[in-house]
């Protein structure tokens, strides 16, 4: 060491060193290759199975990943690494049924300000006074303790998984659907909207950039891709011409909803690397032939102050379960036109909700 160098400037050369360190952003690890393949349950996974969809132009093989496919892993990263293809895994996040039980009070609330959603849900209970409607089994990470609880979740199921893979998908990291208490399904820009809360929250709107960021360290080399859900559209809200009707009599989208899903947008879109686009067009009741490509447009060029995503960034995840051999060839070809990285969903992936009472004061 410098013996004329000061105490007080060694400080200041390693807190600034340190302080460098800490503003590097943590950048997704980017594929080689864009993502094109299937996403598919565990039990699916054959070798004629994988045989088939190469030569469909497959290259790519995503499998749902959850404490009880693990044991599966080591068979599965063979199975696919044998046919030159690429073994990715997919985590459900913020729909998670065993959370929601030991934890009702981390569960998303259906927005306090309207209850459109129960045109959906007539049976529906009505909550007292002190008790509030959650959507069971939605667990947001925008909730404090919630987030600590999937990401350890999500650390433990990533740690020493065998065999080579690309990386992750992590599938709603936004809040609940219907999170207005519209009953869109795609409204998820909201928590604790008009309602008590339950449990804390976490401060900002950057849960999921951060979430994203704590994998992406936890996991160096690999993809770390989120999964996002567009908000509400024009054609939903009350008196749009040819309109759906999903946002009820609430007029989402002009207001809070679309400013508010830019500010956790805009975080995960400056994180880099690919982000993928749940399109789960007749779970949303949309027509798949119209609104598949116009989902993915309005994906990549996100309206009210929203950074618009790159082409080569999108990776369109579209619902192709339950489709025959020629309807899901035509859906092939849809999304292979909308976007340069897509995956068909050949298994569901379940976005549904069922309104609970729940006690304000937690349980
Ligand atoms: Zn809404």
């Amino acid at each position: 060491m410098n013996h004329k160098q000061k105490p007080w400037r060694i400080v200041v050369i390693l807190g600034s060193l340190w302080a460098a360190v800490l503003s590097i952003p943590t950048r997704g690890a980017e594929p080689a290759t864009p993502v094109r393949g299937v996403l598919v349950r565990a039990q699916r996974v054959t070798p004629e199975f994988l045989k088939e969809w190469k030569a469909k132009g497959a290259r790519s093989v995503v499998v749902v990943l959850d404490e009880s496919v693990k044991k599966e892993w080591p068979s599965l990263a063979r199975m696919v690494a044998a046919r030159g293809m690429d073994l990715w895994a997919w985590v459900e996040v913020a729909r998670n049924p065993a959370m929601a039980d030991a934890h009702p009070e981390w569960v998303a609330s259906l927005g306090g300000h309207h209850d459109d959603w129960r045109k959906r849900f007539p049976d529906a209970p009505r909550g007292r006074s002190g008790e509030g409607i959650k959507a069971w089994p939605w667990v947001p990470i925008g909730y404090t303790a919630a987030y600590h609880a999937h990401r350890a979740r999500i650390e433990s199921l990533l740690a020493n998984l065998p065999g080579s893979w690309s990386g992750v998908f992590l599938n709603d990291l936004q809040t609940g659907p219907s999170s207005c208490g519209c009953g869109n399904d795609q409204c998820r820009w909201a928590l604790d909207y008009g309602t008590p809360a339950t449990t804390a929250k976490s401060p900002g709107d950057d849960a999921a950039a951060r979430l994203v960021g704590d994998i992406r360290k936890a996991n160096p080399g690999k993809a770390v891709v989120p999964v996002w859900v567009e908000e509400c559209e024009p054609i939903d809200l009350p008196g749009a011409p040819g309109g759906t009707g999903l946002c009820g009599g609430v007029g989402c989208a002009r207001g809070d909803c679309w400013p508010r899903n830019a500010r956790a947008w805009n975080p995960l879109h400056a994180g880099g690397g690919p982000i993928a686009l749940g399109v789960w067009s007749e779970t949303f009741k949309r027509d798949p032939d119209r609104w598949i490509d116009s989902n993915i447009k309005l994906f990549q060029n996100q309206p009210a102050g929203a950074a618009a995503l790159e082409p080569d960034r999108t990776i369109a995840v579209v619902e192709a379960w339950g489709l025959g051999d020629r309807a899901l060839a035509a859906r092939l070809a849809t999304v292979a036109r909308s976007a340069p990285g897509w995956l068909l969903a050949l298994d569901p992936i379940d976005q549904s909700w069922k309104p609970i009472v729940m006690p304000e004061k937690g349980k």
